[in-house]
């Protein structure tokens, strides 16, 4: 069930500040408060979905277009689209998520390296110099 009270929804509703890169009838856009790579940013949907499974399940055509053509042309205002990027959406437990409104990250600016690579005795995830670790 979606979180009316998170901080995305709040950011949504002009209760937080943000800063703000882009914003469309669909999508909202704006810096990571902890940016992991010279250029971290975020993009969400404006509708109150959780995760991939609620927006994949319940969005419109017409939000889905939205979100899509708004990655491309956030990506486009942060002068990532020559040079490349990535594009990340943790997903529920497993794959990290903290805040419970569907949102993508954009990371730029810089090499990224491969993927993510996998620890012998957990996982180990590079994202930008940090590296953080999950232990079974
Ligand atoms: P995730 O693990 O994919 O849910 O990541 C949530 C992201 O939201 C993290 O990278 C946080 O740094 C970022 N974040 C949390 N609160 C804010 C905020 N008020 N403004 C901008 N970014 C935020």
């Amino acid at each position: 069930m979606y979180d009316k009270n998170n901080v995305f929804a709040k950011i949504l509703r002009g209760e937080i500040p943000c800063n703000k890169i882009y914003e469309d009838e669909f999508v909202l856009a704006f810096k990571d408060i902890n940016p992991q790579a010279k250029i971290h940013a975020l993009v969400i949907p404006k509708g109150a979905y959780v995760d991939m499974d609620d927006f994949a399940l319940n969005a419109k055509s017409k939000e889905i277009e939205g979100l899509i053509r708004g990655l491309g042309k956030v990506a486009n205002i942060l002068g990532v689209s020559t040079s490349g990027y990535r594009y990340l959406g943790n997903n529920g437990r497993d794959g990290g998520q903290e805040v419970p409104h569907l949102h993508f990250h954009i990371f730029g600016g810089q090499s990224l390296g491969r993927m993510i690579s996998i620890k012998k005795d957990g996982w180990r995830i590079k994202k930008s110099t940090q590296f953080f670790f999950w232990w079974d």
